[in-house]
């Protein structure tokens, strides 16, 4: 018998939803077992973050090379810049049984699930728009004209929840790194759907 591969996990949900926030509380929580694709992107790299860490930086043409000879998973044009998940270490680390998570936009989602049906597909939701609205603000690092691209951008992705297998709704960090737990390790226990 093989070994048995890895989870893909897939956190997704609205900009401004607190996605990077509950993932960062995840993977600093110890009882965590899984695995971060680091996703790259060609957007301006902001203060305090790392190569490797937060992303890997790239020029557009060097992201579209990626593309063009098949080495992104995934990959999403986002308030005109793209971001990709690479293929090679996701492939390798659920070969290796270990389980993947990525931390991407709705997009990249949805091709993941063509490519990977059997992921496990979970939503972030805000608790209403109009508060999603003061988050994106709040965070004060987008002029007037991105906040609102990105608003036109959260309601349509906010009608894509039904492709998803779970909803989580982050009204509160710790509570939604509990739910999101809780959802991986019950589909450990999932008979395999062959
Ligand atoms: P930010 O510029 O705020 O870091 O990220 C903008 C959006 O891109 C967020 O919604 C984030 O989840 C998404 N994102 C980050 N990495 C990836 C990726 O690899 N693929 C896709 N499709 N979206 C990503």
């Amino acid at each position: 018998m093989s070994a048995q591969k890895g989870l893909l996990i897939v956190l997704s949900g609205p900009s401004g939803v607190g996605k990077g926030t509950v993932r960062k509380a995840l993977f600093e929580s110890d009882d965590n077992d899984f695995e971060y694709s680091v996703s790259m992107t060609t957007r301006q790299k902001r203060a305090g973050e790392q190569e490797g860490v937060d992303y890997f930086f790239r020029t557009r043409e060097e992201f579209e090379q990626l593309i063009a000879s098949g080495e992104m998973l995934e990959y999403a044009e986002y308030v005109g810049n793209y971001y990709g998940t690479p293929l090679e270490y996701v492939n390798k680390t659920l070969e290796e049984g270990k389980d993947v998570f990525l931390e991407i936009e709705v997009q990249g989602a949805m091709k993941v699930k063509e490519k990977v049906p059997d992921g496990v597909f979970i939503f972030l939701t805000p608790p209403d728009l109009v508060e999603l609205k003061s988050r994106i603000v709040g965070r004060g690092t987008d002029d007037m004209a991105v906040i609102n691209e990105r608003m036109e951008i959260a309601k349509a992705e906010i009608e894509m929840m039904r492709h998803y297998d779970y909803a989580v709704v982050n009204d509160q960090v710790s509570l939604a790194v509990d739910r999101i737990k809780k959802i991986i390790e019950s589909e450990h226990y999932r008979v395999p759907r062959v």
